[in-house]
């Protein structure tokens, strides 16, 4: 039935390719998104967060409500052929075939009358914001109470969008010509960090400034003398960067800024290197005798996946390729907002291929939309016809079996414990 509607299915998510929007910025790709479910026959509730959409398409009978997501956001890359010469959006991490696989799977199910079969529903969910790019802009946003968070699922979460879903899946793409049914990701803590100096004449009175610069760079070094205290089993990944080194070359520093992710693969890990980049932050500013202000951010937290939904989804992803090209468990030591939500439901994340070029690279191609979108589709299908039918046996057991990380209301107060401010002040 999918591949009737192959057409159709490709055609949305080249039309999204081909106009991308940056996170709480999808206007346009949400209208499309809803327009595409609204010819399906669904209702669409709009602009769920800034953007987004979401809508549900039940059964026979009520049971399990799978959720099914695509995110609506490009990534800036100036670099890529495609990019939007503006503002260097780009669909470089291919969520534009998310949102084409959830389509797909929709079609697959109405356009068979699979779902008149199926015991729970499908909600499909057009989700804004996955990148944790433009900080500025989201922060204007959240003083404008427009958001709370700077991810589109944690705002969705926060909202009360999922409270009613009972397990989650979606697909993303990977550089491969196969599949990973249910990869694990680190998880981070987000930093903005600013040294806060004393300017003065960098030639004729350097004595009387303090160096906010040299603040970073004595941070910086003492970061990298912690990271042989990282455990290996931890994933740690921290990768600071300096935003602001100085106003102009004659004046000593008195402003200073770096951004960094703190990356580890479970809450304990980050939280652990977190405190060491911490001590380090803060011995930079002691160096020289300066302020320094460490600004923590949620970011996301790591990638959990459910061992009984990736099987279901391993024995249906060895029937769309050959065996050798699917693999059950990888550890991703990039991020994805998808695991806030693995830590509340039973989730899975599988990774499909049909792409040259790493993900936020110029290269990024999908050169294989068979793979991309439709392999995709059928995948979501299958396993969610698994999770569904015979009164729904799978996907209750699996509810059954499961047992959270955290609940929601665990899930924002840890959300607020790690939003905060650090300030300390090491002058004379
Ligand atoms: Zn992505």
């Amino acid at each position: 039935m999918i591949d009737e509607h192959k057409e159709k299915i490709i055609g949305l998510s080249e039309d999204i390719y081909n106009q991308p929007e940056l996170g709480y910025k999808e206007f346009e790709t949400t209208r499309k998104v809803s327009k595409a479910f609204e010819e399906l026959g669904l209702d669409v509730e709009k602009d769920i967060a800034i953007t987004g959409c979401k809508t549900t398409l039940k059964g026979k009978q009520d049971g399990p409500n799978v959720a099914l997501m695509g995110e609506l956001d490009a990534v800036v890359c100036h670099e890529h052929p495609d990019a939007n010469k503006e503002t260097g959006a780009v669909h470089a991490c291919g969520h534009n075939a998310q949102v084409g696989s959830m389509f797909g799977a929709a079609i697959g199910l109405i356009a068979s009358g699979v779902i008149d079969e199926l015991t729970g529903s499908i909600t499909f969910m057009g989700v804004p914001a996955e990148e944790f790019v433009e900080l500025e802009f989201r922060e204007q946003l959240m003083d404008k109470n427009q958001i709370k968070y700077f991810g589109g699922k944690q705002e969705l979460i926060y909202r009360g969008y999922f409270d009613d879903i009972d397990i989650s899946l979606m697909c993303h793409l990977l550089p491969s010509n196969g599949i990973v049914v249910g990869p694990t990701g680190n998880g981070f803590i987000g930093k903005k960090v600013q040294f806060i100096g004393k300017e003065s004449h960098a030639g004729a009175m350097p004595e009387g400034g303090i160096n906010a610069l040299n603040a970073a760079n004595l941070s910086l070094a003492a970061i990298n003398a912690q990271r042989e205290t990282f455990p290996d089993e931890d994933n740690i990944r921290v990768h600071p960067i300096i935003t602001k080194g100085g106003d102009l070359v004659n004046i000593v520093p008195a402003d200073v800024r770096l951004e960094s992710y703190v990356r580890g693969n479970s809450i304990e890990g980050i939280k652990d290197a977190n405190k060491k980049v911490n001590k380090a932050l803060k011995a930079g500013a002691m160096g020289v005798g300066a302020d320094v202000k460490i600004t923590e951010l949620p970011g996301f937290l790591p990638l959990i996946a459910n061992d009984e939904l990736s099987d279901i989804c391993y024995d249906n992803a060895i029937q769309l390729v050959d065996k050798d090209k699917v693999e059950d468990h990888i550890h991703m030591t990039g991020s994805f907002d998808f695991g806030d939500i693995s830590h509340i439901m039973p989730s899975l994340h599988p990774l499909v291929g049909g792409v040259s070029g790493d993900l936020h690279t110029r290269e990024f191609q999908v050169v294989d939309k068979e793979l991309s979108y439709i392999t995709s589709a059928k995948l979501l299908v299958s396993t969610l016809i698994d999770l569904l039918s015979n009164q729904a046996e799978k996907g209750n057991q699996i509810l059954k079996d499961f047992q959270p990380k955290l609940t929601k209301k665990e899930y924002l107060s840890l959300q607020e414990e790690i939003s905060k401010e650090i300030y300390e002040s090491y002058r004379d």
